[in-house]
């Protein structure tokens, strides 16, 4: 979008709030969001790690649609080729490995970059003299233009380069529930006093392009979430595709739109009022604590790794870890949650007559038009078969009045076809 200066500007509206946020592209940011420099060709990403287990770095090296693989070989028609700079991933260390982070600070990089911060973001920049939780680098890598924060042989803080760099990156991305919402290492009792990115740069953070934190949740989050992210966005800054939507707390809208329960493989059980007793039931678990109908997050859909797996798909209860809170707000885990007493008891009800009534559907289903005529089923499998009873043939008779109504009776229709000559040849 281009505003009457030729400038091009980026909007973007979290359909919930309402909110609509804009800035102007800044010159210099080598063709982002379609200025004269032409599309881009390569687009720095720097990796910084908070109070991380590196999981999300795992599940993002899974990651299928788009891999990280494509990403970095720029083989995605449009997309430019992603530069990586990771602590785990990267094969420069020490000194080497640093120096993009320093040109970064400097704007001495001589292309965009985005900011991606896996895990939260501790309290160490309160500390006035020594001391740190996260680390990267020491203050010789720190540039002499800046006032240095630590001496040269001393570690740097990670928040240190976060608090630098997030100001001029095209975008700064949360990855994992650690970061979008502080996550395990913010929960009750911890002494690094975490909090998530958005905590950390405050409410007036944008970055470069006017980008408020974007978030993606998850602990670990789907790999493919993460990657589709980017691209989503590096496509609309190409001019290639639609303007990415993002909801109030900055996730992916698309991705973070709906419940788990809305596409869980056993909601057909929650349905009609058949929980799990204990894990390894195959019915809905609710019962033994899953979060799922209020947790918003894509995964029965979208499968953990490749499209497979997922946590109700492999047999264990949604605990809530995409959501703002988490953990200490959906404990205990493996309880079910007080909200389910209410729903969990008005599908057991009413779950229980629906299911009846399917069964006798089912039992007429199940049944060729010759079987029904002769009265028979030429089954092996079914010898200890009943026949259907007087109840499932009026309520069928009833069903099918009701099922042809205003249409062809296919069921008069069959009544009156022969039946088949060759039939019980043997
Ligand atoms: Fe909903 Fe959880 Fe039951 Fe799936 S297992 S249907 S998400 S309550």
């Amino acid at each position: 979008m281009e505003d009457e200066t030729g400038e091009a500007t980026l909007i973007q509206k979290a359909p919930h709030a309402g909110a609509v946020f804009g800035a102007e592209v800044p010159a210099g940011l080598g063709g982002l969001g379609g200025s004269d420099a032409g599309p881009l060709t390569e687009l720095h990403v720097f990796w910084l790690a908070g109070m991380s287990c590196d999981g999300c770095s795992i599940a993002v090296t899974g990651a299928t649609a788009p891999s990280v693989e494509e990403l970095l070989a720029g083989t995605i028609p449009g997309l430019p080729r992603v530069v990586l700079h990771h602590p785990v991933l990267s094969i420069d260390a020490g000194h080497g490995f640093v120096k993009p982070f320093r040109q970064a600070v400097e704007g001495t990089l001589g292309g965009p970059y985005v900011v991606v911060l896996e895990g939260s973001v501790p309290d160490d920049q309160s500390f006035l003299e020594e001391g740190f939780f996260s680390g990267l680098g020491v203050g010789a890598d720190w540039p002499a233009s800046l006032e240095a924060p630590r001496a040269p042989d001393q570690p740097l803080r990670m928040t240190d380069w976060l608090r630098a760099m997030a100001p001029a990156a095209a975008a700064s991305i949360a990855i994992g529930t650690c970061a979008t919402w502080g996550g395990v290492p913010a929960a009750a009792g911890n002494v690094t006093g975490s909090m998530s990115l958005m905590d950390f740069l405050g409410k007036d953070y944008r970055s470069a392009l006017g980008v408020p934190v974007i978030n993606v949740p998850g602990c670990s989050p789907v790999g493919d979430n993460f990657t589709e992210t980017v691209a989503a966005i590096l496509l609309f800054l190409q001019g290639l595709g639609p303007l990415p939507e993002f909801d109030e707390l900055g996730r992916p809208a698309w991705l973070f739109g709906e419940t788990v329960h809305r596409h869980c493989v056993r909601a057909g059980y929650y349905e009609e009022g058949v929980f799990a007793k204990e894990y390894g039931d195959k019915e809905c678990l609710v019962d033994v604590g899953c979060w799922g109908p209020i947790v918003q997050c894509n995964i029965t859909e979208r499968g953990a790794i490749n499209h497979m797996g997922g946590c109700m798909v492999a047999g264990g209860a949604c605990i809530g870890c995409t959501m703002p809170g988490f953990p200490d707000k959906y404990a205990p885990f493996y309880k079910a949650p007080p909200g389910s007493l209410i729903s969990g008891r008005t599908a057991r009800t009413t779950g229980a007559a629906i299911r009846r009534l399917r069964r006798i559907s089912m039992g007429a289903g199940n049944r060729e038009f010759i079987w029904d005529k002769t009265g028979e089923v030429p089954s092996g499998w079914s010898a200890e078969r009943s026949e259907p009873s007087t109840v499932w043939k009026w309520s069928g008779f009833f069903y099918k009045k009701l099922q042809y109504s205003g249409s062809v009776d296919q069921a008069k229709r069959n009544t009156e076809t022969p039946l088949p000559r060759s039939r019980n040849v043997l």
